[in-house]
């Protein structure tokens, strides 16, 4: 296997990280002082992303664009590198149009709309014009376990009326989201994965309730993970997405590529910590040594380097695999990229902030903030039991035809 990155590829990582060097990382100190102060969406987000669309910086991640639509046309592998480069200053994916759960919305859209719910939604999310939320999970049920949700979207004549309570709703806080994507039970006599359903719900619906913005380890993220009621919220049965108990199949379907992305953000995000981590040990010296002269710290880094590119190779496969057969025949490289890559981010994220002393966790450093994206990220997208779990369950399916092979190893003694 070679995943060597092509020339375009090349190409458009240095454009990537040409623009990142320019416009973007000077602009961190500033991005921190708006949103402290309140100010969200930051005053130079739009500029950006005038210049990165000015520049062909697009839409980078969706394979099957059509040509009448914004953006690039990158394969999975070839996108991969690119969230890399992003994932290094976290909302920077937003300039570029290429920000969750936007990018899963985009593609449930691409996938299933209607001509007339394209036209609505989809296109002005491809333009960047409007965010959106994706609502599946509740804190009554749980809901590692899709089959568990129980909003229900009930039908009364032409509309559908859905009540719920949903959290951890990601982006619901950010001004400019103007729809969810919200999965509910249709029919729950049905059988367990023909019950869900999902439907678009403008944000303006009466009856659609954003109580608070959680914080997760007492991290505030501007765009938001929300509490949301919905309560008798009514939307036109012409907002279903796909055919009434669709919706465990498209929650399938959506998540593949956007785990690629989170695990190639998280690699970018544990670059940056070695890197900070190489440069502060050689800038500092105790009991009259620099930092990186203690063996543990020389070995932090060594280890830190071995792991981001074990990490980084699976990722890339597993990118690959999707390209050739599909997320489904990928399900197994993407539940083991979606362990291995946040708690690479949270490792290394913690050897740099110990190299750092107090300073580690402080905001003066990044560290704190990605070690809370990589903590976070072990629960969102599936917990790494639930991937643990798929892992195990295809490896015995896969062993089956190699048990008696597996036998002839075993040299038990003869017992009369
Ligand atoms: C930062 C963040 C952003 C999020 N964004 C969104 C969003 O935008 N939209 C949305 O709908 N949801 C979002 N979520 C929610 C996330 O998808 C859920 O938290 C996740 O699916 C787990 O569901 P749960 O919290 O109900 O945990 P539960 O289902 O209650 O699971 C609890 C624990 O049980 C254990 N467990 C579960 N299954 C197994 C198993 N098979 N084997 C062993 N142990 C198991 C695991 O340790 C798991 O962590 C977000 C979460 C976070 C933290």
């Amino acid at each position: 296997m070679d995943f060597t990155y092509s020339e375009k590829t090349e190409l458009l990582r240095a454009q990537l990280s040409n623009f990142m060097d320019t416009y973007v990382v000077p602009r961190i100190g500033q991005w921190n002082t708006e949103v402290h102060a309140g100010q969200y969406p930051v005053s130079f987000m739009e500029d950006l992303k005038s210049l990165a669309k000015e520049e062909g910086l697009w839409n980078l991640f969706l394979p099957h664009l059509r040509a009448d639509e914004p953006g690039t046309q990158l394969s999975n592998l070839e996108y991969a590198p690119l969230a890399e480069i992003m994932g290094r200053v976290p909302w920077s994916s937003e300039v570029f149009n290429c920000n969750a759960p936007d990018t899963g919305n985009m593609e449930v859209l691409h996938m299933f709309a209607t001509e007339a719910q394209r036209e609505q939604w989809l296109v002005p999310l491809m333009n960047g014009d409007i965010r959106s939320a994706f609502a599946m999970t509740e804190p009554d049920v749980a809901s590692s376990d899709a089959t568990n949700i129980e909003t229900s979207i009930r039908r009364e004549g032409d509309d559908y009326v859905i009540n719920g309570r949903k959290w951890f709703i990601t982006n619901a806080n950010h001004p400019n989201c103007k729809f969810f994507i919200l999965m509910g039970k249709t029919d729950p006599e049905a059988d367990t994965h023909r019950q869900q359903s999902m439907v678009l719900v403008p944000m303006d619906t009466a009856g659609v309730e954003v109580e608070r913005n959680i914080t997760t380890i007492n991290h505030h993220s501007p765009e938001g993970h929300a509490e949301i009621l919905f309560r008798n919220v009514r939307v036109p049965v012409s907002n279903l997405i796909g055919k009434e108990g669709d919706g465990f199949m498209i929650a399938q379907a959506r998540l593949g590529p956007g785990r690629i992305h989170h695990c190639m953000r998280a690699i970018g995000m544990s670059e940056v910590c070695l890197e900070l981590m190489v440069a502060r040990s050689q800038e500092r010296k105790t009991f009259g040594k620099y930092l990186h002269k203690h063996g543990a710290i020389g070995e932090w880094i060594a280890r830190s380097r071995i792991e981001i590119e074990q990490a980084r190779l699976l990722v890339l496969k597993s990118a690959s695999l999707i390209d050739q057969v599909g997320a489904r025949g990928a399900r197994k490289e993407i539940s083991m990229i979606k362990v291995i890559a946040p708690t690479l981010l949270t490792t290394i994220a913690d050897r740099a902030m110990q190299v750092f002393g107090a300073m580690g966790v402080s905001p003066d450093t990044p560290l704190a903030d990605f070690y809370t994206g990589g903590r976070v990220l072990r629960l969102a997208d599936g917990p790494d039991e639930v991937h643990l779990q798929t892992i195990a369950r295809l490896e015995i399916k896969e062993s089956q035809d190699n048990l008696l092979k597996a036998a002839n190893y075993l040299t038990p003694p003869n017992r009369a």
